[in-house]
């Protein structure tokens, strides 16, 4: 939808690129200055903002010889990381950073 109806003033806010804690996301600007942020969006910033203040472990499974590294499912759909999709690994000191490709 390319407009809305802002209900602050009852006016028409149009479509546009907003910022959102950083992030830009698509949303409706109103004359009168209020915001509309498209919920799927805001909702995928805030989740990432919230992992990004944590460390998260991931197990390790096992499939013939190789290491399987499982992805909490809230970080992969932060990430919008699929199956067959390729990430980074790098070995730092003695720690394995994994990174999105
Ligand atoms: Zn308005």
């Amino acid at each position: 939808m390319n407009e809305m109806t802002c209900v602050v003033c009852g006016k028409k806010a149009k479509k546009a690129k907003l910022r959102f804690q950083g992030y830009s996301v698509d949303g409706w600007k109103c004359p009168c200055g209020e915001e509309y942020f498209e919920p799927g969006q805001a909702q995928r910033i805030l989740v990432l903002n919230k992992l990004r203040q944590q460390e998260t472990t991931a197990k390790l499974g096992k499939v013939r010889s190789n290491l399987i590294l499982r992805i909490p499912t809230d970080i992969a759909d932060a990430l919008g990381l699929k199956e067959g999709e390729r990430v980074k690994l790098r070995v730092h000191d003695k720690n394995l950073c994994v990174s999105g490709a």
